[in-house]
């Protein structure tokens, strides 16, 4: 579904947040990419979706440069950014609706109606969005990445801040999508939730993909308590 080739991204001011990073994201799959604060996940991210320029290398998405192909690329993709930005007093029906305006696509009540009850915010749909609880927000804000139907669906740090129920419910909601087959790469920091979530776990460190897992096969291979120990020594 994605490929990342040689990628390398040096900021204005000489920092190298990403190095040489080859990385191969499957279609349908959940993957967790593991990292401390600092380690060049959310520019990683960034980069993949095109919102900020590679120094080196390219991304392919389902075939298209993201780059060279940009809005091909880009159609394909959601983005769940960590908060709601100033939307306070839009409904979420709005919210969802507009979003996917911004892709050009045209209005589908239909597929709205599809995403709102997926994310079991369907009897939501006529509250503003500051009348909503924290996770009801955070499921608006995948709707909102849902609406223009991309094939993958890119989480930043989904339940940074969150309270540990809050946690769990966002876990179910995530693989309820995978399993409805949308293709998902989530960043955190979190090791439990990579373990819990991941179909392949790939932990980066100073701008380095440093390993790349398959979970179950980790799982079964060492037990949970040393696959821990063993993310935990490469982070
Ligand atoms: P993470 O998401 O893993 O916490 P980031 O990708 O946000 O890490 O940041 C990786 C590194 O790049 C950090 O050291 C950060 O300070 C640095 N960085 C991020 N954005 C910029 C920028 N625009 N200019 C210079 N350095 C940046």
């Amino acid at each position: 579904m994605i490929r990342v080739e040689g990628l390398s991204k040096t900021f204005a001011d000489g920092f190298q947040a990403l190095k040489d990073i080859d990385l191969t994201i499957r279609r349908g799959e959940i993957f967790a990419l593991l990292g401390p604060n600092g380690a060049g996940k959310t520019t990683l991210i960034s980069v993949i979706c095109g919102l900020v320029n590679a120094s080196q290398g390219r991304v392919l998405v389902d075939g298209h440069d993201n780059v060279l192909d940009y809005r091909a690329a880009r159609q394909r993709i959601g983005l769940v950014p960590q908060e709601l930005t100033n939307e306070a007093f839009v409904t979420v029906w709005d919210t969802v609706s507009f979003s996917r305006g911004l892709f050009g696509k045209p209005k589908d009540p239909a597929h709205i109606e599809k995403v709102l009850r997926a994310l079991t915010l369907w009897e939501k749909r006529h509250n503003r969005l500051l009348e909503l609880s924290g996770g009801m927000k955070r499921r608006v804000l995948i709707a909102k990445a849902l609406a223009h139907e991309p094939d993958v669906l890119f989480l930043d740090e989904p339940t940074a801040g969150v309270d540990v129920e809050l946690r769990r419910e966002m876990w179910e909601v995530v693989r309820g999508l995978r399993d409805q087959g949308v293709t998902i790469i989530l960043t955190t920091h979190y090791i439990e939730e990579a373990e819990e979530m991941a179909d392949r776990i790939g932990v980066i460190r100073n701008g380095e993909i440093v390993l790349v897992e398959n979970t179950h096969a980790l799982m079964q291979q060492l037990g949970s308590k040393e696959l821990t120990l063993h993310l935990h020594e490469a982070l």
